[in-house]
């Protein structure tokens, strides 16, 4: 028998092993089995290369548990060791530096296990002895013991193997009773070793017998599943690839399409790449791409290494070629990892652009549930405009698709204002918003849809590219943002028909019974939109609106969150209701109104007077003039309100006021409770 010291030029590595490497304890089992499949992968090229004659038989690699030992065993039948062979690759695992290292990558479990080779040692993390028994494939090879409990010091001793391999036994620490739960060594073997090239086995599989479950004589293999991207593309057929996507992702709708990624240089990456087809913002969690290393599940957070945008995406990169062992903030800086990041973009530009080609119906069927990829791209990453914008489509309200280009075109002749500005109108509620946008298309006008989660941020992008290329200025208006002929005005403003009197009184009264809406305001005004226009429409400003929708996408413009929702009440002096309405109201206030109206007119030029003086006397304005001017203004207001209440009196008992105001909120629905039930009973009284 051989005692020893492990050749670690740190006194002792193991508590520095348990003490720093915490975080991610069960990646042990990773590197265990990743050995035991090297060592059989070793075996299988000697085999090849003719350097090893004999059988090489039933494979599998064999993970048990033993609960009453407290043990866990991981059994190949690769290679195996050598006595010789143990001592140079267990026990000399000199390294120079180590303490350095270990403190610089203390939070970092990977980067000590990956850089250093500790594979091996890291079963010491949830082991409070491991045990190794080996028997090298070389002819007349000796059995060998190797064990250490967790002191630097070994034993080694010739030991009974009757097979080739390597069988490493690990007595669980009390602490980590978890690895010793058939469901958690499941569970890890799913995670970590799914995908592996030698078939792993974890006991047998059970069935259900008179109300027990028993083991049968089938291996449960944990890997029956194949790595299809490891296969050429011309090999797979596209259910391969539904079915591969059924298997990763269950419960999930049949993806969109997908990509497979396939390079040799001057990285070394492959990969399938799917578009899901997402139903709801839950689905919209991210870390559905899963990175492997040579087959082996390293991690499922691959941001830094596929741009933000595409891991929204699902699916699996295997690559020898990322630094998975390093830190976060290394990762962006490793300049692979930036050329991986760009060749993906690249692909992903280059299917949608090819898919796009050539089955220009199939992408228009598609684009509904994959515009939000194509949106969230343009938005995140400017690199993906040049390309991105070329497959982005737009769809009308009638669902007719165009590019960005087909579009301009289109619209070019009838929707450019009088200062030339290209005007794009849309839709984010094609059913709330009907009768806009039937006057839109009465207009010969084409309206968007655009009710995408991101459409808000997008038509913020789309004015700012579609402008930048300095042909022409682009606006985007929602359909109900102004009245027809200011959405895209093309001539001077039609002539008034109200004098500025009659507009100002009839604004007054109307506003007097606007209702009162929470976090709702509105302004009421008087435009002559054209006989055969509606009488009364509501509109909202596409500005604060749009201020008010990217400050909820979007950090520090809580302040245009917190602003009411600015509604104009546009009445129609061309309609002959509002006529009607206008010469009722002059009749029937005409007498309050008289007295209020020859007071305000002294009062107003006194006050014209007073003003005159302080702006020509400034700093000398005398204190009692001062107080007159106060006075005067306090009583303009007091007259002021009288006329108000005045022209609110008459609108209060004017029904058709009512009626106008409540059938532009319907339109808008915005009619609902109390103001809905007496519209209601308003017009039964008027058909009775
Ligand atoms: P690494 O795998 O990074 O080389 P490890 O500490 O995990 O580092 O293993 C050290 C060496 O021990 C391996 O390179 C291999 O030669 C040998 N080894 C480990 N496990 C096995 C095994 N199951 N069968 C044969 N050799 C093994």
């Amino acid at each position: 028998m051989q005692k020893g010291n492990i050749g670690v030029t740190t006194e002792n590595i193991f508590p520095v092993i348990k003490k720093f490497l915490y975080s991610d304890h069960e990646i042990f089992l990773r590197e265990i089995i990743s050995n035991a499949v090297d060592a059989t992968q070793k075996l299988k090229t000697l085999q090849e290369r003719g350097e090893y004659s004999g059988e090489l038989g039933d494979l599998t690699i064999r993970v048990s548990l033993d609960p009453k030992k407290k043990t866990l065993t991981v059994s190949d039948r690769g290679i195996g060791m050598t006595a010789e062979e143990i001592d140079k690759y267990i026990n000399q695992i000199a390294f120079s530096g180590a303490t350095d290292f270990l403190e610089k990558f203390k939070d970092n479990a990977n980067a000590i296990i990956g850089h250093f080779g500790l594979g091996f040692y890291s079963s010491f993390m949830v082991s409070k002895k491991v045990e190794v028994i080996s028997l090298s494939y070389k002819e007349g090879s000796q059995a060998v013991k190797w064990s250490c409990d967790g002191t630097p010091e070994f034993k080694m001793e010739d030991s009974k193997k009757a097979d080739r391999g390597t069988d490493i036994v690990m007595h669980i620490d009390d602490e980590f009773k978890e690895y010793l739960e058939k469901y958690k060594i499941e569970q890890l073997l799913k995670k970590y070793c799914r995908f592996l090239p030698v078939k792993i086995a974890f006991g047998k599989k059970t069935e259900w017998k008179d109300g027990k479950e028993k083991e049968t004589d089938e291996d449960n293999v944990i890997n029956s599943l194949e790595p299809i991207w490891r296969s050429k593309p011309a090999d797979l057929k596209d259910e391969d690839y539904k079915k591969f996507y059924r298997e990763l992702y269950p419960g999930y709708d049949e993806p969109l399409f997908w990509i497979h990624l396939n390079v040799d240089y001057p990285f070394n990456l492959t990969g399938v790449l799917y578009f899901p087809k997402i139903k709801n913002d839950l689905d919209l969690r991210r870390n559905k791409i899963q990175l492997y290393c040579n087959q082996v599940f390293v991690t499922d957070s691959v941001e830094n290494i596929v741009p933000d945008f595409l891991t929204l995406l699902h699916g699996v990169i295997d690559s020898p070629d990322i630094p998975l062992n390093v830190s976060r903030s290394y990762l962006q800086s490793d300049s692979n990892v930036k050329k991986i990041s760009k060749y993906i973009t690249k692909k992903v530009s280059d299917r949608l652009d090819s898919i796009f080609k050539e089955d220009r119906k199939a992408y228009e069927e598609k684009w509904d549930d994959l515009k939000l990829f194509i949106h969230y791209g343009l938005l995140s990453e400017p690199d993906f405009w040049d390309k991105g914008s070329k497959v982005t489509l737009l769809k009308d309200t009638e669902g007719k698709y165009f590019t960005l280009e087909e579009y301009a075109t289109l619209i070019k002749d009838n929707q450019t204002d009088k200062d030339s500005t290209l005007v794009y109108l849309y839709s984010n509620d094609a059913v709330g918003q009907y009768t806009y946008i039937q006057k839109a298309k009465d207009h010969g006008y084409s309206v968007l849809l655009m009710d995408g989660q991101l459409d808000t941020a997008l038509v913020g992008l789309l004015e700012q590219k579609l402008s930048d290329n300095g042909k022409e200025h682009v606006r985007f208006s929602r359909v109900d943002s102004d009245t027809i002929s200011r959405l895209i005005p093309k001539k001077e403003d039609a002539q008034e028909v109200l004098d500025a009197d009659e507009s100002a009184n009839l604004s007054s009264a109307f506003k007097s019974q606007m209702p009162a809406l929470e976090k709702s305001e509105f302004h009421v005004e008087v435009q002559p939109m054209g006989a055969d226009e509606q009488p009364a429409v509501i509109t909202q400003s596409e500005y604060m609106r749009r201020m008010k929708e990217m400050s909820k996408l979007q950090a520090g413009m809580s302040f245009y969150g917190e602003m009411p929702d600015m509604y104009s009440f546009i009445l129609n002096s061309d309609h002959p209701v509002v006529s009607k309405i206008n010469a009722e109201l002059k009749e029937q206030t005409a007498e309050a109104l008289k007295p209020i109206e020859a007071e305000l007119k002294g009062l107003r030029a006194r006050q014209a007077a007073l003003r005159d003086e302080q702006n020509k006397e400034k700093d000398k304005f005398p204190e009692e003039q001062k107080k007159d001017l106060e006075q005067t203004d306090a009583d303009i207001k007091a007259q002021e309100d009288k006329k108000n209440d005045v022209l609110a009196n008459f609108a209060k008992s004017e029904d058709k006021v009512h009626h106008l105001i409540d059938l532009a909120l319907l339109q808008n629905g915005m009619l609902r409770g109390e103001a809905l039930d007496s519209f209601v009973k308003r017009s039964i009284e008027l058909i009775k």
